[in-house]
């Protein structure tokens, strides 16, 4: 019993990727501050934890001022508005700002990773070089909207994501749920601004306690990044992450399933005994997230497509959304390697990898059922479903068929070095009651 139990840790801890909570490859950080006079300095520190047991993570971290242009911003190694940095597998990597400004200078900072990151901003106040309170966030994505309780001081930053001006309306509501007061933000494209709440609305009575609302003033799909701050006088806390979890922040997660999925790519092709195929050499398989209003995806030499009204479709599930990616990923590595790999049916065999690629990379297999009876469905509605979705001339019949051996399919990519051991490893986790005779 001892030998399996460390078997499964054994395979789990290196190759099946779960993240913690939050992790991401675009990581948004909606508010900095650095440097002050001496009685009264901010400082403010990033720090990036590679979850990863195999794979180091590249990070490109760039920094913007209020006024949406780029700020060098002195992170130890002088000043610059960009800072590459790698974190090795299981490490990190912390950056404090070098406190190098006589006057407080705030904005906003954006990382992108190759792995997804936990990633935590921290904001020390120091008095005479002193410090009294450190205060921690975690990266964020876009929303169009955020809710947060909210005390008359409550610190708000809101960054416009946007290259034009965009407003956006700040609600304060009573505990009872009554409009307290309103305010309008403006913000020129890429701007970003930090206030106190009473500094927008100052008819809020000293013992206001309520909460916040902030959302688009003109457009409702406008997303923003937005952070808020409890301040009573000198002590300050942090509060819990107010976007809205729902609409989903698209293009971010279909970033992070692609990049995802193309780490466990090389691990998946060695298992298969595939060595004239590189997904993960950046590239090769480039994505390309097309905003075009009908449905489809693409795998072809050179690159891969999902478009925003899939993931729409598919909505709220990464692993659905995954089986996807997997699929083009595995009609790319057909082009290149010459062939199918693991059948010799095109699809199921780019299904069947897709399905490999997904137990690697910590993703639910079952998934691929659900992504495929959402296109089944949609199929049916003219023109919704591109005519030659995924370029099969019968896109409709072949879902179909698909879903009807989607469990076989995963029988047979269970049955796959280096998967074989990871099924039942992960049926243990994620799966514990199903019964034994389940492939996964
Ligand atoms: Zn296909």
């Amino acid at each position: 019993m001892l030998r399996w139990t460390c078997f499964f840790i054994l395979a789990v801890s290196c190759f099946a990727q779960f993240d913690p909570e939050g992790a991401h490859v675009d990581l948004y950080f909606p508010h900095l501050a650095d440097g002050g006079p001496v009685k009264d300095q901010w400082q403010t520190s990033f720090i990036f934890v590679n979850p990863h047991p195999s794979i180091p993570a590249n990070v490109v971290l760039s920094m913007f001022a209020d006024d949406g242009q780029r700020l060098s911003l002195d992170l130890g190694g002088g000043g610059a508005s960009v800072q590459a940095v790698t974190v090795p597998p299981l490490g990190s990597v912390t950056l404090h700002s070098a406190i190098s400004f006589a006057t407080t200078v705030t904005g906003y900072a954006i990382a992108s990773s190759d792995l997804p990151l936990q990633s935590t901003v921290l904001f020390r106040r120091i008095m005479n070089g002193v410090p009294q309170q450190e205060i921690s966030a975690a990266a964020t994505l876009p929303s169009t909207q955020y809710v947060s309780p909210a005390t008359r001081e409550l610190g708000i930053a809101i960054v416009n994501i946007y290259d034009v001006p965009k407003n956006f309306l700040i609600t304060a509501f009573d505990s009872n749920g009554a409009t307290a007061g309103t305010s309008v933000v403006n913000l020129a494209a890429h701007a970003h601004s930090s206030f106190d709440l009473s500094d927008r609305i100052p008819s809020l009575p000293a013992s206001f306690t309520g909460s916040v609302k902030i959302t688009p003033s003109t457009q409702a799909t406008d997303e923003f990044l937005a952070w808020t701050l409890k301040v009573d006088g000198l002590v300050t806390a942090s509060l819990p992450p107010g976007r809205l979890e729902w609409p989903i922040s698209h293009a971010d997660r279909i970033t992070l399933v692609y990049r995802k999925l193309l780490a466990a790519a090389p691990a998946a092709l060695a298992g298969l005994d595939i060595n004239n195929v590189n997904l993960n050499a950046f590239g090769v398989a480039t994505l390309t997230i097309s905003p075009e209003q009908i449905i489809n995806a693409l795998g072809r030499p050179g690159f891969v497509q999902i478009d925003l009204s899939l993931s729409q479709l598919i909505s709220d599930s990464p692993s659905e959304l995954a089986f996807i990616v997997g699929h083009e990923l595995g009609h790319v590595a057909q082009l290149q390697h010459g062939s199918t790999l693991t059948a010799a049916d095109g699809e199921h065999d780019a299904d069947l990898f897709a399905m490999t690629l997904m137990i690697l990379a910590g993703f639910d297999p079952y998934g691929g059922a659900g992504a495929l009876a959402k296109l089944s469905m949609a199929s049916g509605t003219p023109n919704l479903v591109a005519a030659m979705f995924d370029d099969l001339p019968d896109p409709h019949g072949s879902f179909n068929a698909r879903l009807s051996s989607m469990m076989s399919t995963l029988g047979q990519a269970c049955a796959q070095s280096p998967v074989s051991g990871l099924c039942g490893a992960y049926k243990a986790v994620i799966h514990p009651n199903f019964p034994a005779t389940a492939p996964f």
